[in-house]
């Protein structure tokens, strides 16, 4: 059940209303927002907690979560989530715009392409130092020296660093270098990881199970909420279809949908969408259009040579154009790219 406070109830009453919330063996999960605070009561819940909670000082409403995800709900915080780390903020009026190779490569690889996507407008740097690969023979990342290279990109270009992290036991060496720690389509149900990066103090960045339902999504999205980390960003990356003409189905009903049940910013990604970099520059401006709180997308010096999805991956000259193309996008619904 949700406790809606009422508007200008003071911090005593809050604390007094989350130890009852405990004391009836409840998680308390106090939300501050703009107008007033809520506090999410997490566990099974019984018609007696409810009116037990409602005479409490400074309560103006309790109320049954009718979603399955409780944190992540639109019915517990009205407005979005805003996630800032470092130089990236999503979930504002700005589109944030994650961009850089699947892969960390080699130091200049890295740098020139940061030096790149900032100058085009990018708002942090991604790149993959632990690879999640289907087949086990091919590139696996850099690991720890990939996370070196990606840090000295930052030192660089001042862009905050997003990078996957595949295993717990890795979490604490990932967040140490990262500003925000990825948890990769293939892992998206992994609970332990998420429950990991819950407790890590730095922002995720979510992205959707292949053939993941948006319950499914949002409920991955709580494990790592209900460990006390509300940065949390989703990422629409595509899903498996009959169809087999993109790699995977960009759906970007998702978009909308998402904002209509959860509080929680959403990024798209057009790369591992389509799997075609000749559909990139359209489908991140459709992302836009439907509006996407960010955009993540793959960006080489050389996509013919990279390691890892260089058939997805745009030129910085591509990239360019892609962001001039997004940014008209965004000027024409009142954003800003
Ligand atoms: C990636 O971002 O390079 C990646 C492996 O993405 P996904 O987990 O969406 O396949
Ligand atoms: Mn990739």
């Amino acid at each position: 059940m949700i406790v809606v406070m009422k508007q200008g109830a003071s911090e005593e009453e809050v604390r007094h209303v989350s130890r009852r919330v405990e004391s009836l063996g409840l998680k308390a999960h106090v939300i501050v927002g703009t107008e007033r605070t809520v506090i999410a009561a997490i566990g099974e819940k019984r018609e007696t907690d409810k009116e037990a909670m409602e005479n409490c000082p400074g309560v103006s409403e309790v109320m049954p979560i009718l979603a399955p995800f409780k944190v992540a709900s639109r019915e517990v915080k009205d407005e979005t989530t805003v996630v800032t780390a470092g130089s990236l903020s999503v979930g504002g009026r700005r589109v944030g715009v994650i961009a850089g190779p699947c892969s960390v490569e080699n130091e200049e690889q890295l740098v020139s392409t940061a030096k790149a996507v900032k100058a085009a407008g990018a708002t942090a740097l991604r790149g993959g130092a632990f690879k999640p690969r289907t087949s086990p023979y091919s590139f696996q990342g850099l690991k720890e020296e990939g996370l070196k290279i990606l840090s000295t990109a930052r030192e660089e270009t001042g862009l905050a660093i997003v990078t996957e992290v595949v295993a717990p036991d890795d979490v604490s060496l990932v967040a140490r270098y990262a500003d925000v720690l990825q948890i990769g389509a293939r892992n998206m149900q992994n609970y332990r990881l998420l429950e990991a990066v819950g407790g890590c103090g730095r922002a995720v960045l979510l992205k959707r199970g292949p053939s993941a339902t948006m319950d499914e999504l949002l409920l991955a999205a709580e494990y790592i909420l209900n460990e006390g980390n509300p940065n949390v960003m989703l990422c629409e990356r595509g899903i498996r279809t009959f169809e087999s003409h993109t790699r995977f189905t960009l759906p970007l009903a998702s978009v909308a949908y998402l904002h209509a049940k959860t509080h929680l910013p959403v990024v798209v990604d057009p790369s591992h969408g389509t799997g075609h970099s000749y559909l990139v520059p359209q489908m991140a401006c459709a992302s836009v259009a439907a509006g996407a709180d960010g955009l993540i997308i793959e960006v080489h010096p050389n996509p013919e040579e990279a390691l890892s999805d260089g058939y997805q991956s745009l030129s910085f000259t591509q990239f360019e154009e892609t962001i001039q193309l997004c940014r008209k996008v965004a000027v024409a619904l009142d954003r800003e790219l």
